[in-house]
């Protein structure tokens, strides 16, 4: 497996709209759009920063995964992804070595990319997802 960079870093907000503002107004980035993925509870935007982007995760239900996140941590940093060039080949790498996998199969991402996630207990307690866009 190849990972090319870090893609993004997940944070996990209460308000989307309130940290957009702090995002783009104090510190100057831009929102290139706002996505809501149903089947994952979340809305989210993307903020490219240089070379990665952060992605600021809002729940949609209190029951999804972000607002179980921020029940027991609060706001803050909630994953890094890492960019890869090819995430089945990743996934079967993975597999093979015995990592623990959340997903065994890649899933779709916000703006069209393919995700999956490694459980933390295989990366030291943090949360990383593999991201492969174009
Ligand atoms: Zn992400």
């Amino acid at each position: 497996m190849k990972v090319l960079k870090i893609d993004h870093i997940g944070i996990a907000v209460k308000n989307l709209q309130e940290s957009l503002d702090f995002y783009t107004e104090i510190l100057g980035l831009n929102n290139t759009g706002i996505e809501t993925i149903e089947e994952q509870k979340v809305k989210v935007a993307f903020l490219p920063c240089g070379d990665s982007e952060l992605e600021l995760l809002e729940s949609t239900s209190p029951d999804g995964p972000i607002a179980k996140f921020i029940d027991k941590n609060g706001e803050g940093v909630q994953h890094i992804a890492l960019k890869v060039d090819d995430i089945e080949g990743a996934l079967d790498y993975l597999k093979e070595k015995g990592i623990r996998l959340i997903d065994e199969k890649p899933r779709y991402g916000a703006g069209g990319a393919k995700i999956a996630f490694l459980h933390p207990k295989a990366t030291r307690g943090v949360l990383l997802e593999l991201s492969e866009r174009k």
